[in-house]
């Protein structure tokens, strides 16, 4: 409940406020708040006043979620908070314990005095959200803590704890117990000081001590330029910063609210508001029963120690979990312990790991070679070759020795969970889980439902990806799941697009372009091309490909699967990871071409980013369809976290709504009619279509 307590202690109003779980700053705190504050103002048995958060922390911020609706301006503002504060003759000190951060690191800056505790974290992570901290924190914590420190936590926007702060005007005190008693007695001091006479000490009074401004604001201009190139949020913070600390605290004020509202409107602030409440969505399963509750997961077991094995042990291992690798032979086995201990040297070497740390995790690596060692696991995780057959007969053999109610998940990036399931005697507890190569690195893990997996299954999978540090999206059980289903028709189009006049580089450029961290055929490059043509030979036999990727399946068969053979779309250099736009790969691409008779043109860059990014978004829009995946946002962040989308561009999904589905659909129409078009690939999806009709959102929302 949303609340605000007013308590007196001698002459010194405690006020309290409450907006669980994290005392953001909505409309609701602020409206009584204001009222607490201007009580205190003009109670005559108040000398001062302690201002703190329940609950064990002070605030976390706005609410974000009033960001884009009208709430985020409505009276009374954190600015009109701020202001009756500086206005106040009595004064005010925060009491800081668990965090202060953004909204709320701005009110305790705008108190008079701050107390913390040790424990204590502060900062202002706005520019995570693409914007910048808009009531007073540009132009407070310059005065506070000097230029090059408020520029370095505001561009971070990382919480930090308050030991770096202390012995500075922004933390009058800092102590590790007691802290509502120590904050009363900075506040008892205060109002001594102000019957003698002394002013209170506002930090929009302070003046800004910085002989080098103008330079110091010239460097970090050209940090952001090149490390955060697409994000607008930076400059507009060393910019209102500068103008607060050479035309003064109004006029730095007043820039720092025009920059604000401009990236409010922003495209950039919009798509990572739309990430930060993606990745609370994803956590989300619509359907499971109230009263699930997840399983204990304490020792775990990976079957396979090859590339994926090793990564996926890694995560446990790094999570304090004790795991089980399982080989074929004592070879394979010691190839893999090996692979582990590299990846833990190569982090001792760069200084993130210690000597002691390293061996911590190594000893809860514990090497098998028998079925009868993993028997008391509660998962075991399956990542063995990509074959059904093989999968099966692993299965079989977890079935046979597992306990009940252990967990028994596949790694598969392709294969039918459910038929997987049906071989064993308990299909309830069988789940996917599709890791991303490297698995120790990429953040993302798809959870695979099968049609029989147990809530319970799908629960303890979740709570557990939290544990090892990854983004899990659920997804039902379809060819390539979410992610890999989509990047399929992504890369037909590349191919498509290849055989109508495009080269490999034009194609990867352009996308590279719109922001993708590589384009398509460096990407098939570095993955190795060798498992698309695998996957290509089985949808041959099923008929599943409509369309044939001649030029693929040519470089495949001569030998060139990308940089592991030092030939692929590109050729390559000994010890060069660079891509060389490869004579003999436009030869096979002209080769083909000819013997197709189709015209060949040249492509605007445009047309391939759109052509691209809109395959994956019309595949997309059938997997929500079809509920292969809960909601758009998820998808978005398959794509973000496990295919190299642009950060700044939200993911697929919410490009293309801030694109229009309208226009979206009207340009894959557009696709389809023109010239050597392929109507059939091009039929907007069903959703897309009615969405667009009706000028709704994927979330159901108006568009
Ligand atoms: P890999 O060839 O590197 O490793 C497979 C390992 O499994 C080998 O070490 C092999 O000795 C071992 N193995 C084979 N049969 C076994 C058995 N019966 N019992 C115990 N061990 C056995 O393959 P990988 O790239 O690690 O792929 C493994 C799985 O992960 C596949 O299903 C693959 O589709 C999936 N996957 C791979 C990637 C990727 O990018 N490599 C990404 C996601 C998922």
């Amino acid at each position: 409940m949303t609340k605000v307590d007013y308590n007196v202690r001698n002459r010194t109003a405690v006020i309290a406020f409450e907006a669980p779980p994290v005392n953001s700053l909505s409309y609701a705190l602020r409206a009584p708040l204001l009222e607490a504050l201007e009580r205190a103002a003009r109670d005559a048995s108040v000398d001062a006043v302690v201002l703190i958060g329940s609950n064990g922390t002070f605030c976390a911020g706005a609410d974000i979620r009033e960001f884009g609706s009208p709430d985020v301006l409505r009276g009374p503002t954190l600015w009109t908070i701020n202001t009756v504060l500086d206005e106040m003759k009595k004064p005010v000190v925060a009491a800081i314990e668990g965090v202060a951060l953004g909204g709320g690191l701005e009110l305790a800056m705008s108190c008079h005095q701050r107390v913390a505790l040790s424990s204590a974290k502060i900062g202002l992570p706005e520019v995570k959200l693409g914007l910048l901290p808009g009531a007073g924190g540009t132009q407070r914590l310059p005065r506070l803590i000097g230029v090059e420190g408020a520029l370095n936590v505001m561009m971070s926007g990382e919480p930090l704890p308050v030991a770096l702060f202390k012995g500075s005007p922004l933390l009058q005190r800092v102590v590790d117990a007691d802290l509502v008693s120590a904050a009363i007695s900075v506040a008892e001091e205060a109002a001594a000081a102000v019957k003698e006479g002394k002013p209170l000490l506002r930090a929009r009074d302070l003046p800004v001590r910085e002989p080098d401004l103008e330079a110091l604001c010239q460097f970090a201009r050209n940090t952001a330029k090149t490390a955060f190139k697409e994000y607008p949020a930076p400059l507009a913070i060393i910019e209102a910063l500068q103008v607060g600390a050479a035309k003064g605290f109004d006029a730095g004020q007043q820039e720092e609210f025009a920059q604000f509202k401009k990236l409010v409107d922003s495209p950039v602030s919009a798509a990572l508001r739309h990430i930060f409440f993606a990745e609370r969505a994803a956590q989300r399963i619509d359907d499971l029963p109230a009263d699930t509750k997840p399983r204990a997961v304490t020792k775990v077991a990976i079957i396979g120690a090859g590339t994926m094995g090793t990564g996926i042990a890694i995560n446990f291992l790094n999570a304090g979990i004790e795991a089980r690798l399982l080989e074929l032979n004592q070879e394979a086995l010691d190839r893999g312990v090996q692979r582990i201990r590299e990846v833990y040297e190569g982090q001792v070497k760069k200084g993130k790991l210690d000597a002691a740390k390293l061996q911590a995790r190594m000893d809860l690596l514990k090497p098998v070679l028998s079925y009868d060692a993993i028997a008391d696991v509660d998962l075991a995780i399956e990542a063995v070759f990509e074959d059904m057959g093989v999968k099966q007969k692993v299965f079989a053999q977890l079935d046979a020795v597992l306990r009940p109610g252990a967990i028994l998940a596949t790694n598969t990036s392709t294969l039918d969970v459910d038929q997987i399931a049906a071989g064993t005697k308990r299909p309830a507890d069988v789940i996917g889980l599709h890791f991303f190569s490297p698995a120790n690195v990429m953040r993302l893990l798809e959870v695979v439902r099968g049609a029989k997996t147990a809530p319970d299954v799908l629960l303890t999978s979740m709570t557990l990806a939290k544990k090892i540090k990854k983004t899990a999206v659920v997804s039902g059980v379809c060819d390539g799941f979410i992610g890999n289903r989509m990047i399929n028709q992504y890369f037909a189009q590349a191919m498509a697009m290849l055989d109508e006049g495009a080269s490999p580089e034009q194609i990867d450029k352009a996308i590279e372009r719109f922001g993708f961290a590589m384009g398509p055929f460096r990407m098939g490059d570095l993955a190795g091309n060798d498992i698309g043509w695998h996957i290509r030979k089985r949808q041959y036999a099923e008929g599943t490909l409509k369309r044939p990727q001649v030029v693929a399946d040519r470089l495949c068969e001569m030998g060139r699967f990308g940089q592991k053979t030092g030939a692929g779309w590109y050729d390559y250099k000994k010890g060069d990871r660079q891509a060389y736009p490869s004579a003999i790969v436009a030869g096979v691409i002209e080769e083909v071409r000819k013997a197709a008779g189709q015209p060949v043109r040249k492509l605007a860059d445009a047309e391939i980013v759109d052509r691209l990014v809109y395959a994956l978004v019309n595949e997309g829009a059938r997997i929500l369809d079809e509920k292969i995946a809960q909601r758009a946002s998820d998808i978005d962040l398959v794509y973000l976290m496990g295919y190299g989308f642009p950060i700044w561009r939200g993911g697929p999904m919410h490009y293309a709504e801030s694109q229009k589905l309208y226009a979206v659909a009207r340009r894959m129409r557009q696709f389809g009619e023109q010239e050597g078009g392929d109507a059939n690939f091009w039929k907007p999806a069903a959703l897309i279509a009615r969405l667009a009709t009706d000028n709704r959102s994927f979330n159901g929302g108006a568009a």
